[in-house]
């Protein structure tokens, strides 16, 4: 199973991954996490990746294939792919090496939606997970008080969704040309999202 999750910011793509990862026994490949690896190492890509992170920019699409590839490579025979390709011309990068996806779940959210997740959305500074307001103030395995990621600031996300917009969005149209997309309803809550999409991913074996 390759599958790649589609989604705009703060739509819920890093929690639909994680549990369609578990459900299909194949590795959760996060673009956004494995830039964040990288930046931790303090080395002079890093500093440039995290200088672009944090104005909410993309970094090259050669740069973003150098850095997915030998992942998508140890992982051959499956994974849920989520945060590459983020722009028609990774997707055809991505053909070109000839990396064939099984599918692609566009998680469908109203605007509105999402400016009101982010709003929400708080992270652990150790151990990275996100969590919503609701949930908790404190991460439950470090103890330490949730604060709002860097890049969550009401106008990089802004920036971010209009980025997304102009550069991601494209990729709807261009999978469902070829026939691998499944768009489904992201506004409802994450198990039911969750259970409609392996329902129709089940059912198409
Ligand atoms: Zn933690």
């Amino acid at each position: 199973m390759k599958l790649l999750i589609l989604a705009p910011p703060a739509a819920g793509k890093g929690t639909q991954a994680t549990l369609l990862s578990e459900y299909y026994a194949k590795p959760h490949l996060a673009f956004g996490d494995l830039l964040r690896q990288i930046v931790k190492e303090d080395s002079e890509p890093g500093l440039v990746i995290a200088n672009k992170m944090n104005s909410g920019e993309f970094i090259s699409d050669q740069l973003a294939w150098q850095i997915i590839k030998k992942h998508l490579e140890k992982n051959s025979n499956g994974f849920i792919l989520e945060g590459f390709p983020r722009n028609v011309a990774q997707a055809q990068i991505l053909e070109k090496e000839k990396v064939n996806l099984d599918a692609v779940v566009f998680l469908n959210v109203d605007i509105e939606e999402l400016k009101k997740r982010h709003t929400n959305r708080l992270l652990c500074s150790k151990c990275g997970r996100n969590f919503t307001k609701k949930e908790n103030d404190k991460c439950p395995d470090c103890l330490i008080p949730l604060t709002k990621r860097s890049d969550d600031k009401k106008d990089v996300f802004e920036n971010r969704l209009r980025v997304y917009q102009k550069e991601t969005e494209p990729l709807v149209d261009y999978y469902q040309k070829q026939g691998l997309l499944l768009n489904v309803d992201g506004n409802k809550k994450p198990v039911e999202i969750f259970q409609e999409i392996t329902k129709v991913l089940d059912d198409k074996k």
